[in-house]
């Protein structure tokens, strides 16, 4: 095929660019991504050998979407194409001994990681400290992607470290001393290390430079610290670097995403060559009107004109329901229409939320009219206890000293091991420096322990020393047998019905996950199946089986199309999200996150609310979200259909804003004073500076029209 026959000249011109800094700086839907592959088929045709590019994106889907797509236009190119979390694991099992990491090391998701915070909270006596593990588990992450350690974390706070501070930092050196003690990594680790091997290790540094010798990274706009130190070390002496990216989509400040990485390319490159693309390729002009016309309001942004070739298309509708019941029925309604009229396939279908636990209602919705769905983002499928039990044999195989899959594994099935044995166990391997399955083995020595513990855990030992001597055997063959052998799999078939049954397929469901594996990677053994697992976020998993419509997150839906799109929930509290109300740059981001939400959309876009919302058990009145007031007239329609025009509305006068709050179940509070015409006075509650305290000054047309509830005319 020719690369380059159904590119634009813009495309075109950074596609073919070789040598040297490239900036692709453009809009959603304009073809940044189809430009990085078209580029890395274009390199491998001018003889650069696929070893030596590295294409980096930020979810397994993007990636494996990117390799498909490469090598459809050049098979067998041996490019490495994955996501920043995978390449950095590869490069730790290959250079990790360096900085005293076991290759053998464990990955420790989120879940994992917050057990071992919760049990060094236990053990340091913060358990009442009034901090949260889960805030704990943030800041440590936070400070992570900002590439602190325990000390600096401490040192930047200062001596007067407040009450939370001095408490993470506490918990953040013993955390660190406990993954070390485990050979584990949590996810962040993974960037970390590496960062520290480039930094502490010129000659390594110079040869991954000359290893790598183009780079190339898609949504750049959303690299933290960490990302953004790897990257420019990987491109010193050859610095071929290609990043694309949209600062408009920039949606992981929350998570260290640092939006000056890609605002100061030019500044680390001055010699880079900057590509715009302006055309978007994606949408109606209807979808993108609304888009563009939305972020405009964001102060912090370079302007930038979003326009389109497409058709008109129809336009966006906006729709005010009564309850969530009610818009998760419509919705589900709406999508069976929508393929009853052969128009769409259920595949071509996505609703968006902004939080997860928002899809439980549109699941049972979508159920009731038998309209297949999955769910992306939700508890998936490797969360699930019996494939994480399954999973912690696989880790304490490849780990011995792995402690939180030896404590996962040990009593699945319930082995008669009580936490106090555990505990002494844990004492005495401590005593002696060595691991817990170690010590099992010597369960005898342990004090105080009663003969069934004894016994469970010699017989445990005796397992892993079983199951060790497969390690050489298909991903499958190994996965089937720790099942049988352990009697985990016995355990959940004789549970009474129901649960069980699930489980029981769960666990089938993973032994064909691995069967999978072992036929896409004959070389592969079962380590790599297990870091493959581990490396895979709930997006990732996500396989476009055209059959079904797609739930998912509007942070999971960054970099997809889909010809049709619902984004439900449009609320104070949830979008802009209640914990983004502290300041402008969150609230910024919260409309960005609308933003990507919206330029998703290819054909159709719906979009909704409701009057009254139950949410986490409470029922409350739900304000519509101030994003609502800032989208345009003209490419809209608006519907009611709440049936509850004239008292809601009347009502809805008394719904004022709270300036602490976002959510809705706050008491009545008179509208704020006005001038004439529309107010929104919703804008008050999360302006936090900038604007005035009831009213949104955004473009003059802003949907004047849709006001139900909210809105109070003086
Ligand atoms: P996002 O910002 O959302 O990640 P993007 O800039 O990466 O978007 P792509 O996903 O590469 O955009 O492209 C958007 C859509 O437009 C895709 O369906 C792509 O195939 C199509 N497209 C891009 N360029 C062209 C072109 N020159 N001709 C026809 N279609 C194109
Ligand atoms: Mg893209």
């Amino acid at each position: 095929m020719d690369l380059l026959s159904d590119l634009t000249a813009a495309q075109r011109e950074a596609v073919t660019h070789v040598d040297g800094p490239l900036l692709v700086l453009a809009g959603a839907g304009s073809g940044k991504t189809r430009v990085i592959t078209r580029r890395v088929a274009y390199l491998l045709g001018r003889g650069i050998p696929g070893r030596r590019i590295l294409a980096l994106t930020f979810t397994n889907k993007a990636a494996g979407e990117m390799r498909e797509r490469i090598t459809s236009l050049v098979p067998d190119h041996g490019v490495w194409v994955g996501t920043f979390h995978a390449i950095c694991a590869r490069l730790l099992r290959e250079f990790g001994p360096r900085i005293g990491l076991d290759r053998g090391f464990t990955i420790y998701d989120q879940p994992d990681r917050l057990r071992v915070i919760k049990s060094v909270m236990e053990q340091l006596d913060l358990a009442d400290s009034g901090v949260a593990p889960e805030k704990v588990e943030a800041a440590i992450s936070r400070a992570k992607n900002d590439m602190l350690d325990p000390e600096s974390f401490l040192a930047r706070r200062g001596d007067g470290a407040d009450h939370v501070s001095a408490v993470v930092g506490r918990v953040f050196k013993t955390y660190q001393l406990r993954l070390l003690e485990s050979s584990a990594v949590d996810f962040d680790d993974l960037l970390v290390h590496v960062v520290s091997l480039l930094r502490g290790d010129r000659e390594l540094r110079a040869k991954l430079d000359d290893r790598y010798r183009y780079v190339l990274v898609d949504e750049y706009q959303d690299t933290n610290v960490a990302q953004y130190a790897i990257v420019r070390a990987l491109s010193v002496d050859s610095p071929n670097l290609c990043v694309t990216g949209d600062p408009d989509q920039s949606i992981y400040g929350w998570r260290g995403a640092n939006l000056n990485n890609i605002l100061e390319f030019e500044h680390d490159y001055p010699e880079c060559k900057v590509v715009r693309l302006e055309l978007n390729y994606r949408s109606t002009k209807n979808i993108l009107r609304v888009a563009d016309h939305l972020i405009r309001h964001n102060r912090r942004r370079k302007p930038k004109e979003l326009t389109t070739g497409n058709p008109e298309g129809d336009p966006v509708e906006l729709t005010t329901f009564a309850s969530e019941t009610d818009e998760a029925q419509s919705v589900a309604s709406t999508i069976a229409d929508l393929v009853r009229e052969g128009e769409y396939s259920y595949g071509e279908v996505s609703v968006f939320v902004r939080v997860t636990a928002l899809t439980r209602g549109l699941e049972s919705a979508l159920r009731s009219l038998s309209i297949p769905y999955q769910v992306v983002g939700g508890v998936s499928f490797y969360e699930r206890i019996e494939v994480k039990d399954t999973l912690a044999y696989l880790s304490l195989l490849n780990n011995p000293k792995d402690n939180v899959a030896f404590l996962r594994a040990i009593n699945a099935p319930p082995r008669g091991i009580g936490k106090v044995s555990l505990d002494r166990l844990l004492a005495f391997a401590r005593g002696r420096g060595i691991p817990m399955l170690a010590a099992s083995r010597d369960a005898a020595s342990v004090a105080g322990l009663s003969p069934k513990a004894r016994s469970g855990l010699r017989d445990f030992a005796l397992l892993m020393d079983e199951l060790g001597a497969l390690s050489d055997h298909s991903a499958e063959e190994v996965t089937r047998r720790l099942m049988s052998l352990s009697g985990y799999r016995d355990y959940w078939a004789n549970q009474p019905k129901g649960d069980g049954e699930d489980r029981v397929a769960n666990l089938d469901e993973l032994v064909s996950a691995a069967r999978q594996f072992d036929l896409e990677h004959p070389e592969a053994t079962v380590l790599d199946f297990l870091a493959d697992v581990t490396l895979s976020s709930a997006v990732d998993r996500w396989k476009d089986e055209g059959g079904a419509v797609t739930l998912m997150t509007l942070h999971a839906a960054k970099g997809l199309e889909f010809p049709v799109v619902f984004i439900v929930g449009l609320e104070q509290g949830l979008l802009p999200h209640s914990r983004a109300s502290e300041s402008d740059a969150e609230l910024e981001e919260e409309r960005r996150l609308l933003f990507v939400g919206i330029t998703r959309a290819q054909k159709e876009l719906r979009l909704s609310h409701c009057r009254i919302r139950e949410f986490r058990g409470q029922r409350s009145v739900a304000i519509p979200s101030l994003f609502l007031g800032e989208l345009p007239e003209g490419p809209i329609v608006y519907r009611d259909r709440s049936g509850m025009d004239g008292e809601t509305t009347l009502a809805s006068r008394r719904i004022g804003p709270r300036p602490d709050s976002s959510r809705a179940s706050r008491p009545a509070e008179p509208p704020a004073p006005s001038g004439s015409g529309f107010r929104l006075t919703t804008a008050a509650s999360l302006g936090g500076g900038g604007r005035s305290a009831s009213t949104v000054d955004g473009p003059g047309d802003d949907l004047a029209a849709f006001r139900p509830g909210v809105l109070v005319l003086h």
